[in-house]
């Protein structure tokens, strides 16, 4: 087929020839559907499906793609509500260009869409590379208007070689979106690996969540279960289909497998980080005598057992462990380990000597290692109990 031309697409668009195929995403803390990501066809009236590659470049390059993406969003909610009337949870996310928030029209539908939809049910996907663009203009307000907005916000193929970090850093998104291209070659070179690790850890640490893309093989499903990714998509699990495929796949309620095991692990991780926070706060506040404000700040130290990253693991998403006799026993150790910390600081305040606060970090670390020891059995056990039941 030739390439497409603009009059084409326009027509398109007033023909209605565009839909939504659906791609479902899976959960890997509960191993159940958690949405799905909504990818334009389009099926010309000839009956061939056009695929976006083939025609989203030119309409990113001529604008144009500002008026399919205000065409489709009514169609979206539409869909969406069809969806949440099956499952009420799940979330259906939608690619969106940088260049939808050069004007205020896309943000002003998507703003008056919520006393159609809960927006917190719908999700935006928008590419690194597009949004780098933005700088300090306008449309950097808006896609910040949008955020707060309620709706989650994305960051679609990450990983792809633009300056990643530092965009993620000044852009409100909840959400990282690996590349299938770093997924897929995962197996074969340990960097890629490493790598994927790496960017699962630095999302939990800023508190943002990661999904992968271009899950082929059953091996990267488990790789991203252990790694302590939170969901994933792809042809292993599903191709993107229409909308009553979606609903017929929906209510059959499949499950995958999914046990936070990679949570426990970050959840390790953060209680040693917290822990080195914390001792390096005691000392500078017991030894240094004036004490630096900006280093501080920086490390931070939440003393509220709920609100440290292990509380908020142990009350969130950990809850799936309820019930299990090394999770339960990990309350005590972990209230105390505050405890201990908030003692900790008081006394540096008031300038202890340094034998007391030797013999007040004992304490300190004692509960730690009870805390590190809890949660490897869990791991550990978690891990058995996972490999068991695919036996
Ligand atoms: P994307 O947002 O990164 O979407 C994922 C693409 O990967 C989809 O291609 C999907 O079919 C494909 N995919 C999913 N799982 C697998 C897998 O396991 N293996 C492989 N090889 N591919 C997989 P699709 O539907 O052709 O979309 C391509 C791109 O077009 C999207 O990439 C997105 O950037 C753009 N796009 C799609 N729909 C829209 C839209 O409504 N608006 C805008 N602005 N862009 C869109
Ligand atoms: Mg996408
Ligand atoms: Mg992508």
């Amino acid at each position: 087929m030739p390439d497409v031309k603009l009059h084409e697409l326009e027509s398109a668009v007033e023909n209605g020839e565009f839909v939504y195929y659906y791609q479902p995403k899976i959960s890997l803390v509960t191993g159940r559907i958690s949405g799905a990501e909504a990818l334009i066809r389009w099926i010309r009236t000839d009956g061939e499906i056009v695929l976006p590659n083939r025609f989203i470049p030119l309409a990113e390059s001529t604008g144009f793609i500002t008026e399919i993406s205000l065409a489709m969003f009514p169609k979206l909610v539409t869909d969406a509500l069809i969806v949440n009337d099956v499952n009420a949870k799940l979330v259906t996310a939608f690619n969106l260009s940088a260049k939808d928030f050069e004007n205020r029209h896309l943000l002003h539908a998507i703003q008056d869409a919520s006393g159609r939809i809960d927006l917190a049910r719908l999700g935006a996907e928008l590419t690194e590379a597009s949004v780098i663009g933005l700088g300090n203009s306008s449309a950097l307000g808006n896609l910040r208007e949008l955020a707060e907005s309620g709706i989650r916000l994305a960051m679609d193929d990450f990983g792809t070689g633009y300056s990643s970090i530092d965009t993620l850093s000044r852009l409100p998104f909840d959400i990282i979106k690996l590349d299938q291209g770093l997924i897929s070659r995962m197996s074969d070179s340990e960097r890629s690996a490493t790598i994927v690790l790496a960017s699962i850890r630095m999302a939990h640490q800023l508190g943002m969540e990661i999904v992968a893309e271009g899950i082929e093989t059953a091996s990267a499903y488990d790789f991203l279960l252990h790694a302590g990714c939170s969901e994933v998509q792809g042809f292993w699990i599903a191709k993107p289909m229409p909308l009553d495929d979606y609903l017929a796949f929906i209510r059959k309620d499949q499950i995958w497998t999914g046990l936070p095991t990679g949570l426990i692990h970050m959840a390790i991780l953060d209680h040693v980080q917290w822990r080195q926070q914390l001792i390096s706060r005691v000392t500078s506040l017991a030894f240094n005598g004036r004490v630096d404000e900006a280093a501080i700040r920086a490390s931070d130290v939440e003393v509220d057992h709920h609100q440290c990253k292990l509380g908020r693991w142990y009350y969130g998403v950990g809850q799936a462990f309820r019930g299990h006799p090394v999770f339960d026993r990990l309350e005590e150790p972990h209230r105390l380990l505050h405890q201990a910390g908030f003692d900790l600081l008081e006394s540096a305040r008031q300038g202890l000597s340094r034998s007391e606060l030797t013999r007040q970090m004992r304490m300190l670390t004692h509960q730690s290692s009870r805390i590190i020891e809890l949660l490897q059995e869990l791991e550990s056990e978690a891990m058995i109990d996972l490999s068991l039941k695919r036996v």
